[in-house]
């Protein structure tokens, strides 16, 4: 081989290396984007929610996990478990300064909960109009609410409000290696 054509050779495989690099270099730089972009696509797409004390108490809760599953939601994580006053006082946190604060802890530490994380496109908005409105009096027809809730106090189900509280509550309740996205 002639000294002309290992120049070439040489200075294609440079190219190579130095493209090569680049990419590499561009690429562990861009990972905590990609995260990022991920984690909040996933966000948009899961909400939380809780079947309340009493509508475990009336025996609902196979009833409203089926109303779930025909909206479309996929569970992706689920416990059965009891809040204790000081937590669910942490949980409804935001609504310290309501009348019914008081109300609402005591009601939600009264007995077992199921908790649960669920899946679709527009988890959010599509599971607050599956569960109706706050008061059950209000409710469309046919929502879990208007079902089986008996007032606005003890209205059978919880739905987060936003996806930021939705990622908030769904941490609060469960550790990522109890979540299945
Ligand atoms: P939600 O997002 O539809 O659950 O409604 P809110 O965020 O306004 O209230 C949170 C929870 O507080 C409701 O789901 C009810 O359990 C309770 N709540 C709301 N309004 C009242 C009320 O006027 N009286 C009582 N006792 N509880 C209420």
């Amino acid at each position: 081989m002639n000294r002309s054509s290992n120049i070439i050779d040489c200075k294609s495989n440079c190219f190579l290396t130095l493209l090569l690099n680049i990419l590499t270099i561009n690429f562990i730089h861009l990972q905590p984007l990609f995260k990022v972009t991920y984690k909040l696509y996933k966000m948009s797409n899961i909400t939380f929610t809780m079947i309340k004390p009493d509508a475990v108490r009336n025996g609902h809760i196979g009833a409203i996990l089926n109303k779930m599953n025909e909206g479309g939601f996929k569970i992706v994580a689920m416990k059965y478990t009891r809040l204790s006053k000081e937590k669910a006082g942490e949980f409804y946190e935001v609504h310290k300064e309501r009348p019914f604060y008081g109300e609402l802890v005591d009601f939600m530490s009264s007995g077992p909960i199921v908790a649960a994380v669920l899946q679709k496109d527009n988890a959010v908005e599509d599971f607050r109009t599956l569960i109706g409105a706050t008061n059950p009096a209000e409710a469309a027809e046919g929502t879990i609410r208007a079902l089986y809730a008996t007032s606005i106090g003890e209205n059978a189900v919880h739905g987060a409000d936003s996806d930021e509280n939705a990622l908030r509550e769904a941490n609060f309740h469960f550790s990522g290696t109890e979540m299945f996205m």
